[in-house]
């Protein structure tokens, strides 16, 4: 029938266009060079920002993790901007400073909370180093993140360098672990082009000159990482995600879904602020802009529409092929890169209403 085949093409488009993008950045861009004057050797100022909001459970873990960096220690300056945690954050802060006085440690609080966005430029404004780097709580770096981020800023026509995530804890499953896998090749892929659109808050490196000339990070919108890379590499700077750089991120045990979902609202707030920009952009970096907006904007809802017209044929028309291809579809998700596909999907769809109604 007629539904039959209008659902058959959605789908088709909705599983072939990110199939197609993830074989063809695989394979024409992730194994050459970086095009990058890398030196191991560059050394500038850093200034690490750490927003916290009620992060007394790791605070201290955190702060220790960035003071065993193997960076020059007289290169680091550490801002926490804190914004009136009511579990003690601050005064953990404070005592950690009190106890090391071997690093730069500033603490700002702020009276009341405005988001992290707002902290971000907050903390900005009293940073001093060449190079800013973003760093949430909940995170671990390796011991040589710092320095093996600062190596690619010899180039001066690189922007910024964000990591790869490795998820951790009790709250990891096979759907979180899937999504890495494929989302990572994407991430270099995209950065050998010339800049992915997607960072990460756990560890973002950007010139502060480039930070102060978009006036800071971008408060009406949640992926302020994300967004403000992909300002950076539309002003023709790369940025990007090397292999080497994975950092751990803690997985929350309770409420994985509506995590996911919030990630979820973030970027497609991003990628529907960048429509407006893309015409500006360098040509490799246009494409992996349409397409990732694509995907994360329009792909989900051709996939619930093909779920939509399949049901529909098979209550209306009984038809035998819309049966086979849905139950196809739920026996499918025995495999672990569908499933984790599906669940994103899903995580897409639900955060683009909520959206509507939620920002946050
Ligand atoms: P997610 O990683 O995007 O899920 O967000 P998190 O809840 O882990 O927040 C990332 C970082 O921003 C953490 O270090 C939080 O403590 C911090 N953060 C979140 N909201 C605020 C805020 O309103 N003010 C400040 N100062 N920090 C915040
Ligand atoms: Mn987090």
């Amino acid at each position: 029938t007629l539904l039959d085949i209008v659902a058959l093409m959605l789908g088709l488009i909705h599983f072939g266009v990110p199939l197609a993008y993830y074989f063809y950045m695989k394979k024409k861009y992730l194994n050459k060079p970086w095009n990058i004057r890398v030196d191991e050797n560059y050394r500038p100022k850093v200034s690490i920002i750490l927003p916290t909001y009620n992060e007394s459970r790791i605070i201290q873990a955190r702060l220790d993790n960035i003071r065993g960096q193997d960076y020059p220690k007289s290169l680091m300056e550490v801002i926490v901007v804190d914004s009136n945690s009511s579990d003690g954050t601050a005064e953990l802060v404070e005592e950690s400073a009190s106890r090391h006085r071997d690093i730069e440690l500033r603490l700002i609080r702020e009276g009341e909370r405005r988001g992290k966005a707002h902290a971000l430029n907050h903390g900005l404004k009293h940073a001093t180093g060449e190079i800013v780097v973003i760093a949430d709580a909940d995170a671990m770096w390796p011991r040589e993140a710092l320095s093996e981020t600062m190596k690619w800023f010899a180039d001066p026509g690189v922007g910024a360098v964000s990591c790869l995530k490795k998820p951790v804890g009790s709250g990891v499953n096979s759907v979180e672990e899937g999504y890495r896998e494929y989302y990572n090749v994407l991430r270099i892929a995209e950065s050998k082009a010339h800049a992915t659109p997607v960072f990460h808050g756990e560890l973002g490196a950007f010139r502060r000159s480039l930070l102060e000339k978009l006036n800071g990070f971008p408060t009406d919108i949640g992926a302020d990482d994300s967004h403000t890379a992909t300002r950076i590499a539309l002003m023709g700077y790369r940025a990007i995600t090397p292999e080497n750089i994975l950092v751990e991120e803690i997985v929350p045990e309770r409420g994985y879904f509506w995590w996911r979902v919030r990630r979820a609202q973030h970027l497609i707030q991003h990628f529907a602020k960048t429509l407006w920009m893309m015409k500006q952009a360098p040509r490799e970096f246009k494409w992996v802009l349409a397409v990732e907006a694509f995907l994360h904007l329009v792909n989900p809802f051709l996939l619930l529409a093909s779920i939509t017209l399949l049901v529909a044929s098979i209550a209306t028309a009984q038809s035998t092929l819309a049966l086979a291809i849905t139950t196809l579809g739920v026996v499918l998700l025995v495999v672990k890169p569908y499933r984790t596909w599906i669940a994103q999907q899903l995580h897409l769809i639900i955060a683009t209403f909520r959206n509507l109604k939620n920002k946050e």
